[in-house]
């Protein structure tokens, strides 16, 4: 049972290496970040970082939707039109609602 216990913990989600928010394929990192950066789009390099600090491993499944959803924003070329205060608004209200749909084992699908 305890065996079990423990072979459930070691095999965590891990999050996509590529990501392909309105059909673009994005790479996705895992490494250091700035101080109290969880995760980052990079639209023009095409790549999503997401933190490599064990701290916010629990985060990281909600925060690559949160760096999916910018990216489905820029490559619309929404984003350029969106101040970035409304923009992140946009992005968190729709990353609260999508969180309880999404399959985030489906999130590197294409
Ligand atoms: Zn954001």
């Amino acid at each position: 049972m305890t065996k079990l216990k423990t072979k459930t913990t070691l095999i965590a989600w891990a999050p996509p290496s590529m990501v392909y928010p309105a059909g673009i394929p994005f790479r996705v990192r895992v490494e250091k970040l700035e101080e109290g950066s969880i995760g980052e789009m990079d639209g023009a390099a095409r790549t999503i970082s997401l933190s490599s600090l064990p701290e916010h491993k629990p985060l990281l499944k909600e925060t690559l939707l949160h760096e999916y959803i910018h990216a489905i924003l820029y490559v619309s070329g929404i984003s350029q039109i969106l101040e970035d205060r409304v923009e992140e608004g946009i992005v968190i209200a729709l990353e609260c609602q999508l969180s309880r749909m999404v399959n985030f084992d489906k999130l590197g699908e294409r």
